[in-house]
């Protein structure tokens, strides 16, 4: 198997195969994390997924996650910071924030139906939310508590998982753009023609080349509606524990459905195991253009100070852009190309891609050993939509 794109997705994919016993070569243009996994905030979570499909995926993600860093535990895998083990695992919990009674219904009528479906979730008082956060603002009128949420590092996750495919006889190779394949009878993938030279194809070939998949698709012969979704971060000082869990605006989940081409932000505030505190984020379209707007910067900062008053006080040491890999319906592409054989497709995972890294690659397997796939893939089908412009 042939992966392509050495993100979260394609390294857990890596991993996954690897550990299975299936010969992979991993290919990157650049390097490990060299796209959005490198930007992303390294939530896991499942309160902001919708009932259905995309909440039995986050749900079943957020098990793998905990399962991995027992294991990388048990083995005594250590990262940069010891208390936190191999890829800053924390088991923290998500606190979604509402900041006028319309809002806390929407928040109590999701939660209602998320926990149905398996979500833990606890509706909380203004008064608990003061007890959870006491820095939160006074101006909040209630919210949702999310055990389940939590958070790795992604570029050390990143690099756990490619070691991880390293030690079961996976070859990472970097700096290997793939620019086009050679097809045999039937039309499938027989070799792929990359920036150095042509790399053999056994069976498969797996796109997992992030908001990049869309064009990886087409030099292989497919097609597939994958668009980057830019995404601002700013990354404050080092700062004193201000917030214990992750917090964010209810807004938040509208911001993610929403395909509205003018930016729009909602605050995502998480504090990391080196002290530093990630505000996010914005979602726009608007192409590969990685220069950060500074009318984007100042909306984070002041939605964030909104919520954390104390965050005020604190400075940036950078802000940063990323491309989420966006699809029409917002629900990843996990599966075979029905057009290009041998195609199988791993891509499109927008805002959600850190936590179900581990859930995809387990799907995947699945479709490369011919099993029965733990969850329907219908709702991820590559062949599930039209042909209208997106
Ligand atoms: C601001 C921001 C915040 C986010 N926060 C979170 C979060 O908190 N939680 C969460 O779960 N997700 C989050 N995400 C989303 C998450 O980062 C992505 O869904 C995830 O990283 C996608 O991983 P990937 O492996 O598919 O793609 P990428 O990480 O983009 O990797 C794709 C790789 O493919 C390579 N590539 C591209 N074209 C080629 C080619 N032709 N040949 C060879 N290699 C190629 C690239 O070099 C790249 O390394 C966030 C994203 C952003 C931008």
């Amino acid at each position: 198997v042939v992966v392509v794109g050495a993100g979260i997705i394609g390294a857990s994919v890596a991993a996954r195969l690897a550990g299975a016993g299936v010969e992979v070569c991993l290919v990157d243009r650049e390097g490990p994390a060299a796209g959005a996994s490198s930007a992303g905030e390294g939530n896991v979570l499942v309160s902001d997924k919708r009932p259905g499909p995309e909440l039995a995926l986050a749900l079943r993600g957020a098990e793998l996650w905990r399962e991995l860093a027992d294991d990388a535990k048990s083995r005594r895998v250590e990262g940069l910071h010891s208390r936190f083990g191999a890829f800053e695992f924390e088991t923290k919990g998500g606190l979604v924030v509402a900041s006028s009674p319309d809002e806390l219904e929407c928040l109590r009528a999701l939660a209602l139906l998320q926990r149905e479906e398996g979500a833990h979730v606890e509706l909380v008082s203004e008064t608990g939310l003061r007890g959870l956060e006491p820095a939160l603002s006074p101006g909040l009128v209630g919210g949702a508590y999310y055990e389940q949420d939590c958070q790795v590092q992604p570029m050390l996750a990143v690099g756990f998982l490619l070691g991880e495919a390293a030690a079961q006889g996976g070859r990472v190779v970097p700096q290997v753009e793939v620019l086009g394949a050679r097809h045999g009878r039937g039309g499938a993938v027989q070799a792929l023609r990359t920036s150095r030279g042509w790399v053999e194809v056994g069976r498969w070939v797996i796109n997992a080349a992030g908001a990049w998949a869309g064009e990886v698709a087409r030099r292989l012969g497919g097609a597939l509606p994958v668009k980057p979704r830019r995404g601002h971060v700013l990354v404050t000082e080092p700062l004193p524990p201000l917030i214990s869990h992750k917090v964010y605006e209810a807004g938040y989940v509208s911001s993610v459905y929403e395909a509205a081409a003018s930016w729009r932000c909602a605050a995502v505030i998480e504090a990391t195991a080196s002290g530093t505190m990630l505000l996010g984020s914005s979602r726009e379209l608007a192409g590969f253009d990685n220069r950060p707007r500074s009318e984007i910067v100042a909306s984070i900062a002041w939605r964030a100070v909104a919520l954390v008053p104390g965050l005020a006080q604190a400075r940036l040491m950078r802000a940063y852009v990323g491309f989420r890999p966006a699809t029409p319906d917002n629900l990843p592409i996990i599966g075979a190309d029905l057009a290009v054989g041998g195609l199988l497709h791993a891509a499109g995972h927008e805002g959600a891609g850190i936590g179900l890294a581990l859930v995809t690659a387990e799907l995947v397997e699945a479709v490369v050993f011919g099993r029965a796939p733990r969850l329907d893939l219908a709702p991820f089908a590559p062949g599930r939509f039209g042909s209208e412009e997106w």
